[in-house]
């Protein structure tokens, strides 16, 4: 399940498996998917992570 999160002015989307954000709910489904069944992340999908701190 991607949690909608809501950060100042604009909408994240956070990959329950590693804790990344992303600013679609496509890219965070992504992480979370291959998150669930690979057990890592993939660099192809991180670098669409958004820093939010
Ligand atoms: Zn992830």
């Amino acid at each position: 399940m991607v949690y909608e999160v809501k950060s100042k002015s604009r909408k994240l989307y956070e990959c329950e498996s590693c804790g990344l954000f992303y600013g679609t709910g496509k890219w965070a489904q992504k992480c979370e998917d291959y998150c669930y069944q690979n057990g890592s992340c993939s660099p192809e999908i991180t670098k669409h992570a958004v820093r939010v701190y």
